[in-house]
């Protein structure tokens, strides 16, 4: 069973096209089943002040609950989302489910920012914006304290895509741009597009202290977002080296391992203050 290739993950990519396909289109009903089901779970990361260790956000990230498989991560199955069309539902189901978890979070702490990843698909449904719309209605969500993440290559200058992102900024939602750094954007859209974070890509972090051209691109980046009023995140931060350097160079805010896996809501709240925002656990 290819879950005994370890790890608690499967590989959906055996050998030969057939059987691919076979496997695709089982996944796919899975994933069909498991909307309706309820397996698929949110996890929360924790974002975090650098210069303080205050807690500042959390970010939302979907894992399926298999029954026979075990916890299954996003990489694994958004892609055949994307592809069946049904990551509209899937990101509906995470936007609403995170937006009422912190919410209740609020009652602790109403400062408590929520980001949520959206993918191409949903970003380039004409509707995306008015379901953003009514997922803050139903939850009664903050629209200022809602992040939406998108990645570089979402960020296009044609009519359609200008509409989206300004109507989703009437609302007053923010956008943040994902794994910054590892897309083939030009820099320019940076300037013309209302963008209000940037997410440094884990693969800078990683490498920030062994290779020393590599911290002199995130200096750049946070000098970057700085002159242009974005505030920056670091992802991926799992040694305090790189915590104490990038706030040093003036990232302010932070996640990744170091501070905390993503964990389940229940987890969340045995780990967390979420009134002071520290850990007590
Ligand atoms: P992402 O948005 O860039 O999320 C960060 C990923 O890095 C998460 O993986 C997180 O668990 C992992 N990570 C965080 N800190 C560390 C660290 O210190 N070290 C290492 N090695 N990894 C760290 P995850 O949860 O497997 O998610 C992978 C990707 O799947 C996400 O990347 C995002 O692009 C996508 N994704 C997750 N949830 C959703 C969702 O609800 N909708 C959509 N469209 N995509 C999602
Ligand atoms: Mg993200
Ligand atoms: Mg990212
Ligand atoms: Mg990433």
């Amino acid at each position: 069973r290819a879950k005994d290739q370890g790890g608690g993950t499967f590989n959906i990519f055996s050998n030969g096209t057939d059987e691919y396909e076979k496997k695709q289109l089982m996944l796919e009903n899975d994933l069909r089943n498991a909307l309706e089901t309820e397996q698929l779970i949110v996890h929360y990361q924790p974002v975090v002040d650098l210069s303080t260790g205050r807690l500042k956000s959390f970010e939302a990230l979907v894992r399926w609950e298999h029954p026979e498989l075990g916890l299954v991560p996003p990489g694994e199955f958004i892609p055949v989302a994307e592809r069946s069309g049904l990551i509209n539902d899937i990101g509906t189901r995470v936007l609403e489910s995170s937006c009422r978890q912190v919410r209740r979070w609020h009652s602790a702490n109403e400062q408590i920012g929520l980001a949520v990843n959206v993918s191409i698909r949903q970003f380039r449904n004409p509707h995306f914006p008015n379901l953003v719309k009514d997922v803050l209605e139903i939850t009664q969500f903050p629209a200022h304290l809602l992040i939406l993440e998108i990645t570089e290559s979402m960020m296009q200058d044609d009519s359609e895509s200008v509409r989206i992102i300004e109507e989703i900024r009437t609302l007053g939602v923010k956008l943040a741009i994902d794994d910054f750094g590892t897309g083939y954007s030009s820099l320019s859209k940076l300037g013309f597009l209302p963008i209000d974070y940037l997410k440094i890509d884990r693969s800078f972090i990683t490498e920030m202290l062994i290779h020393a051209p590599i911290q002199s691109i995130i200096q750049t980046i946070i000098d970057m977002g700085r002159n242009l009023d974005m505030e920056l995140i670091a992802e991926g931060i799992e040694e305090e080296g790189q915590s104490l350097l990038l706030a040093e160079c003036g990232c302010q805010f932070g996640q990744g391992y170091l501070f905390s896996k993503p964990l389940s809501a229940e987890e969340i709240e045995m780990t967390y203050s979420l009134s002071t925002l520290v850990k007590v656990k």
